[in-house]
């Protein structure tokens, strides 16, 4: 199914568990950048929650906001009982420190799955192995290899398809050529997520029944969006960019969301 399908279906469900609760689950937002690019995330996020039936607001800080004060912000949201997820949107203004913000929001509410202690998967892998689990992938035992090792992707998606008893690979900007060529031609599963435009190209080999599922969001010389993949790859099964890997984690914070006003 493709993801577009997949997304509505699951948000249809969504609102159907929503309507059953006893009141809306509550999101609260924080953003402290005036970046266009999060403008546009946040948009879709309330456009999500607003779609599944959640209460979601944005509370929007100018950048010059101190850290003690966003901390503040955080706390009162954390100590507010009404409100079920609280999410900090990054990038984060150079003069606060992201690690002390993601420290600071409560696990329990930590619906991006932040927090070392959250019980919460982080947003992109949990959409990639809900949408995957969906499609029918039978993880165990197949070759995965993850292209990136960033700590909001690469490495809890290596981690999670490791749960799923996937052999796992990572590589990362200090792997040979020549062992990317090896390890990307005995792949069952393929995740790239290291934001260089079109780096997964015809001239590497790919298993015929291979997946590739492509998390990079690059910015074209054209103006578009575009993947870490070239589109159109000899591959069983490739996922978009637009129109992919995007929605499949805007819906796993939905999930969370829901989980969050249920635990
Ligand atoms: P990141 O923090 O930008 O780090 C990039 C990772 O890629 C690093 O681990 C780096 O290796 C690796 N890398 C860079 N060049 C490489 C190369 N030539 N070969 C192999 N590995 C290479 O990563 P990120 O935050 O996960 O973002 C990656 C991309 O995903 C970006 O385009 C971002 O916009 C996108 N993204 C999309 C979503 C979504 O919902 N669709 C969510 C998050 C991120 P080293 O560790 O060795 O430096």
């Amino acid at each position: 199914m493709d993801i577009k399908t997949y997304a509505a279906l699951h948000k249809e469900e969504l609102h159907r568990i929503v309507e059953a609760l006893p009141r809306p689950p509550k999101l609260i937002i924080i953003q402290a950048n005036d970046n266009p690019a999060s403008d546009s995330y946040i948009r879709g996020k309330l456009k999500d929650a607003d779609s599944i039936g959640a209460d979601a607001e944005l509370r929007k800080f100018d950048p010059s906001i101190s850290e003690e004060d966003l901390l503040k912000e955080i706390e009162k949201a954390n100590l507010d009982p009404t409100v079920d997820g609280l999410i900090v949107q990054l990038p984060l203004p150079n003069h606060i420190s992201e690690a002390k913000v993601k420290l600071a929001v409560d696990p329990k509410k930590d619906v991006d799955g932040f927090h070392p202690t959250t019980g919460f998967a982080p947003c992109t892998p949990k959409g990639i192995v809900d949408y995957l689990t969906a499609e029918g992938f039978a993880f165990r035992g197949k070759n995965a290899v993850v292209l990136g090792r960033s700590n909001i992707v690469g490495k809890p998606m290596a981690k999670m398809l490791l749960a799923k008893d996937c052999n796992v690979t990572v590589l990362h900007s200090k792997t040979s050529e020549e062992d990317k060529r090896f390890y990307i031609a005995h792949a069952d599963l393929i995740v790239i997520a290291i934001g260089r435009l079109g780096y997964l190209n015809a001239s590497y080999q790919y298993k015929e029944d291979a997946v590739i599922v492509d998390v990079g969001i690059n910015r074209g010389e054209d103006g578009k969006l575009h993947g870490d993949a070239e589109p159109g790859l000899p591959v069983k099964l490739q996922t978009p960019v637009p129109g992919g890997v995007g929605l499949l984690t805007r819906l796993a914070l939905m999930d969370n969301l829901v989980e969050a006003m249920n635990k």
